[in-house]
């Protein structure tokens, strides 16, 4: 199969401007991507032709399955955000069979706005866990899914004993281990809900198991934060993920708004990555996360929708999202380009999916074709800055996932 237009490169070694876009056409050969050409794009295309965008599938770091359904409740804090809407949606996954089809709705909604990888959190409930697993599997995306564990600090549905927990995540590490094309990963949800002896224990499930993912929440409100200090003797929220060996080069914190100085160089220093949220954190009127200090502390960053506080299930308007929270805050502030890096390879980088978010031989095969409705190639404006600023979700007409199309516009 050829897919041709304009194709959007990594550019490797260059960090202001990471991606590029010149013109040619991509071979996929079953699953994969055999050649990248450049060259005046083919009229004779499989998909795309002139005047197309042809992207990596893109990438979004944090998202939580069970709450598509609930996206737009607006108006209350995370703490009372979480009781009154997410957690008696999360109660419905105890049905494993509701759990799988909400889980197929999801992904099919990830799809249809270019997203082809995923780090996600499912709920508390095991088999609801795995059948969304084998959802995303059977839907073409790739990444990572959590079990979702609390042991205390929310409704009784949803909390369990940290023993019987950290059994069944590990059990789901069996059955969809690191590299998979979905794999299971270690989700406590935050230290709000989470007691020492879990965490700790999720930390010690980390250690031995080589190349799992690790996520949590970190430092989203100041309410959570003070709730966390007081559950866990005035230590640091960071400090207390450190302690429970859950800080590693395969985590990825959501959030991070409220981290300090200290914090920060715990996480740089431990490799591990803060899924910035800027919708989810708009929504909640959680704080604006300081994008700029914290790449100047060293720390690694990707993107995530954070769907359902997230109210954007576009990585493309989430990645706008980044630069219009970044500018206000000050000077500095992502370019167009990094901005499409974040949600291609540099956010596949950070997540730990080094096969996705790329256009490369080799690659799986999980690429967005897209006919912008504007005459984004000409004129002064940089056709980066052109695409993202002006991008309209109608113009995606095709995403596929290793070779396959998984979605086209009607
Ligand atoms: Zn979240």
């Amino acid at each position: 199969m050829i897919v041709a237009g304009e194709l959007l490169l990594e550019r490797p070694g260059d960090a202001d401007r990471p991606v590029e876009l010149a013109s040619g056409y991509v071979r996929i050969e079953g699953e994969v991507i055999t050649e990248v050409a450049r060259c005046p794009p083919p009229a004779s295309a499989d998909l795309g032709g002139p005047g197309c965008l042809v992207a990596p599938g893109l990438v979004d770091t944090h998202v939580h399955l069970p709450q598509f359904s609930l996206i737009g409740a607006h108006g209350l804090p995370l703490l009372e955000w979480l009781e009154e809407i997410v957690f008696p949606a999360e109660a419905q996954w105890a049905d494993a069979a509701f759990a799988a089809r909400a889980a197929r709705e999801a992904a099919g909604q990830l799809l249809a706005h270019g997203s082809t990888a995923v780090c996600a959190y499912s709920t508390i409930h095991h088999e609801a866990t795995a059948a969304a697993i084998e959802q995303l599997a059977a839907a073409g995306l790739r990444g990572v899914v959590g079990m979702t564990m609390s042991d205390r600090a929310a409704p009784d549905e949803l909390v369990d004993d940290p023993a019987r927990l950290l059994d069944q995540t590990a059990d789901l590490l069996d059955r969809f281990p690191p590299g998979e094309r979905v794999a299971a990963a270690i989700t406590p949800r935050f230290a709000v809900s989470c007691s020492a002896e879990l965490l700790e224990g999720a930390g010690r499930l980390a250690a031995q198991t080589p190349g799992a993912a690790v996520q949590t929440h970190l430092s989203e409100t100041l309410d959570e934060c003070r709730a966390v200090a007081a559950a866990f003797g005035g230590r640091g929220y960071t400090q207390v993920y450190a302690d429970a060996g859950l800080l590693t080069p395969r985590t990825l914190l959501g959030h991070g708004v409220w981290l300090d100085p200290q914090e920060q160089q715990l996480i740089a220093q431990a490799g591990a990555v803060v899924a910035h949220c800027p919708t989810a954190n708009a929504f909640l009127r959680a704080g604006d996360m300081r994008r700029d200090e914290l790449v100047a502390s060293g720390l690694r960053l990707s993107l995530g929708s954070d769907v359902g506080a997230g109210y954007e299930r576009s990585m493309v308007r989430v990645a706008r999202a980044m630069i219009q929270t970044a500018s206000r805050l000050g000077d500095r502030y992502p370019t167009p380009a990094q901005a499409w890096a974040q949600i291609t390879h540099a956010g596949a980088d950070a997540a730990g999916l080094a096969d996705a978010g790329r256009l490369a031989v080799g690659a799986p095969a999980d690429l967005i074709v897209a006919k912008p409705t504007i005459d984004w190639q000409r004129g002064r404006v940089d056709p980066l800055a052109r695409l993202l600023f002006a991008w309209d979700d109608r113009w995606l007409r095709t995403t596929l996932c290793r070779g396959a199309v998984v979605y086209a516009a009607a």
